[in-house]
């Protein structure tokens, strides 16, 4: 479970104080698949680089399964991620030098996980990417990157990923092909999927979608099936 309680986020800005968020509170159950939405400069990165803690807020708590993470030092942060996050950029972030296959391997040995050639080479078929193996980014195309980047996310088994635009660089077909990628792997591995698009077609598909402006929560709904007690479950525990 992730858990923000007041969090916000102020930054300097020449003479004044820019609050890039403010007071949220939010709770995120294990297993959902969440979409935030928002304009542009509405606070959608800031709040998934809070819950990574790769940033840290000027006030306010995040849990993640309990834990609080504002108070825990850069090595500590960087084990809690290691071992629970996996994170997809909207740019591919990816290593020019290492091949598809490398890029995969390093976050798993890093990780400490166990069968590390075979789970990496298990992770290219998820991404249908067998035949890239040994490319480097360069002889890649955009969308092929991007299944490189969520094999890398995927690397360590994260429980949560976080994925920023993760379609924003790719034509319609191919960042529909990696949305599906996303969501198939997030359902296959039970892991939290936080989902920034600006994709209102691509937000539906959540449990729950978040609309941020100017740094607040504008809208939050389910995507409710109405006769599911289970939904009816998840709605009392978010609202109350
Ligand atoms: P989004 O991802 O929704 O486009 P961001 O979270 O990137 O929005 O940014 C929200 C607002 O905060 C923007 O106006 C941005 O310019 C500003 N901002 C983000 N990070 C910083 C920073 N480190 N210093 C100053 N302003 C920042
Ligand atoms: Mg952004």
């Amino acid at each position: 479970m992730i858990e923000l309680f007041n969090v916000s986020k102020q930054v300097p800005s020449g003479s004044e104080t820019l609050t890039i968020l403010h007071s949220l509170n939010l709770t995120i159950l294990d297993g959902q698949f969440i979409s935030i939405v928002g304009p542009s400069g509405s606070g959608k990165s800031t709040l998934l680089g809070l819950i990574a803690g790769l940033d840290a807020p000027t006030a306010g708590d995040i849990r993640i399964d309990g834990e609080s993470i504002v108070t825990m030092n850069e090595d500590a942060l960087a084990r809690l991620r290691g071992k629970k996050i996996g994170f997809v950029f909207q740019s591919f972030h990816l290593i020019p030098s290492l091949t598809a296959l490398e890029k995969v391997l390093v976050p798993m040995e890093i990780a400490g996980v166990s069968n590390e050639p075979l789970r990496a080479r298990q992770l290219l078929v998820d991404v249908d990417l067998t035949a890239r193996a040994s490319h480097y980014p360069s002889q890649l195309s955009g969308g092929e990157q991007q299944r490189v980047a969520i094999a890398r996310a995927f690397a360590n088994d994260p429980s949560i990923l976080l994925a920023d635009e993760p379609t924003g660089n790719l034509d319609s077909y191919n960042g529909r092909h990696i949305f599906d990628l996303i969501v198939e792997i997030h359902q296959r591995r039970s892991a939290t999927l936080i989902l920034v698009t600006h994709d209102h077609n691509l937000a539906e598909h959540a449990d729950r979608s978040i609309a941020l402006s100017d740094g607040r929560v504008v809208d939050d709904r389910l995507r409710l099936v109405p006769s599911t007690t289970e939904n009816r479950d998840i709605a009392e525990v978010i609202h109350s």
